[in-house]
């Protein structure tokens, strides 16, 4: 047997079978590739799911580990340690918010963030203001997957499983401005949303509605909050993806790219919502520690220094246009989307965007298909054009052998036109 045979025998036998994992073992990464265990290099448009936002094995992030591992690894947090205050510093400067607290992963920001809208509202009670306790959240989202995240996780197979899951979230209808304003009330504690919704297929909200949203909740006090867990931290060309709506939440969260592939996450919010979390109400062991916090720094400070913001605006661009003049050629293609270096293509039939996925693994390209029918891309932010056109020359090649076989049975949006502008 092979080692990887008996990789995948041990998991299959031993591992809760919640993953459906690609047959390869990776054992190491440079740059934009991957390496398999025959030194096989595959570049990664996914970045371990907008994770490694510097590649791999990137300098500036192994010299942060090993100092840091070296001075300090954990302390808890019942003590001071230097690098939580630097961090925030940064992370409050970036966003326009006032305060954070440090977490692990995507989904226990998204549990703190609604826990902090909850005793918000429960403040603003006890100060004689009137406002509930629910939340409302929109169709498509995700906010990962334990119980408050999943309870505003729209996609019934993420919640139904495990039901009851928590109750007093409404769901709206993504971008309809009616269905907001009806749902709304003085019920609401928090509107939460993602500016640009990552697993629900890279889909922004309009201008429009996230305006309302913002007023809706200022006309009560609720809390606006905005998970920026896959589109922030720079993915977009900005900090946060609200920043290119030029409107401030109460809330934001950040983790999959926060600190480069060590887990870490974040809750930044205003000074006013500040005001409900006194000592004891919230915490976690790991959160915030040493090293997740030193990496962390040492990311943003490279992403400054080399105006990587400006080059995700940059090359996505790039992306976006060559992706567009592919679906001049491609009918399959029913629509480029995304900012900076999130991405989507979406596909007129499932099978097909399926079929993609597995050709493109197939020439050592790693991407992924969210919400059956888009391509999705996240690629690191050192992604360079020459990449693009790798990309781009394989997905022309995939789509002329493999479009025929698909087209019209597989439809599955009927009379949907292109909406490429
Ligand atoms: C990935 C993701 C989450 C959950 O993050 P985990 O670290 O997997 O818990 C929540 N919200 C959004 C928008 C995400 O993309």
């Amino acid at each position: 047997m092979s080692k990887f045979d008996q990789i995948r025998a041990a998991e299959s036998k031993l591992l809760l079978s919640t993953y459906d994992r690609n047959p390869i073992l990776f054992v190491g990464g440079e740059g934009m590739y991957l390496i398999d265990e025959d030194g096989h290099h595959y570049l990664d448009l996914l970045s371990g799911i907008g994770v490694n936002a510097l590649g791999y094995a990137h300098p500036v992030i192994e010299r942060a580990i090993i100092n840091q591992s070296r001075a300090l690894i954990h302390t808890s947090n019942l003590f001071y340690h230097e690098g939580q205050a630097e961090l925030a510093l940064r992370l409050t400067e970036r966003t326009g918010l006032d305060r954070v607290f440090f977490a692990n992963t995507g989904t226990e920001t998204w549990e703190g963030a609604m826990k902090l809208a909850r005793a918000h509202a429960g403040l603003l009670r006890s100060e004689g203001r009137q406002i509930g306790t629910k939340f409302l959240a929109l169709e498509q989202s995700f906010h990962g997957r334990t119980f408050g995240s999943v309870s505003t996780t729209h996609k019934a197979k993420y919640r139904e499983p495990f039901g009851p899951v928590v109750p007093g979230v409404d769901f709206v209808r993504f971008n309809d401005i009616e269905d907001l304003r009806a749902k709304f009330s003085n019920d609401v504690c928090a509107i939460l949303v993602e500016a640009i919704q990552g697993e629900g297929g890279v889909r922004p909200l309009t201008q429009e509605f996230l305006a309302e949203a913002r007023a809706l909740a200022t006309s009560t006090g609720a809390l606006l909050a905005v998970d920026e867990i896959q589109a922030g931290m720079g993915r977009t060309g900005k900090w946060c993806s609200y920043q290119h709506y030029g409107i401030q939440p109460d809330v934001t969260t950040l983790a999959k790219p926060l600190a480069g592939g060590i887990p870490l996450g974040a809750i930044l919010c205003t000074e006013e919502a500040a005001r409900a979390i006194h000592a004891g109400m919230h915490g976690t062991t790991f959160g915030g520690g040493p090293l997740a916090c030193a990496v962390a720094i040492a990311v943003i400070d490279h992403i400054d220094q080399d105006n990587l913001l400006l080059h995700a605006t940059d090359v996505g661009e790039y992306f976006v246009t060559q992706l567009r003049s592919l679906a001049t050629k491609h009918e399959t293609i029913e629509d480029v989307r995304g900012k900076g270096l999130m991405i989507g293509v979406e596909l007129d039939s499932a099978d097909l965007a399926k079929l993609t996925v597995a050709e493109m693994l197939k020439r050592h390209i790693i991407i992924n298909c969210t919400s059956d029918t888009v391509l999705r891309f996240l690629p690191p932010y050192i992604i360079e054009r020459t990449h693009v056109d790798t990309a781009i020359a394989a997905l022309d090649e995939i789509f002329t052998q493999h479009t025929a076989a698909f087209s019209g049975a597989q439809t599955t949006h009927a009379a949907g036109g292109k909406h490429l502008g």
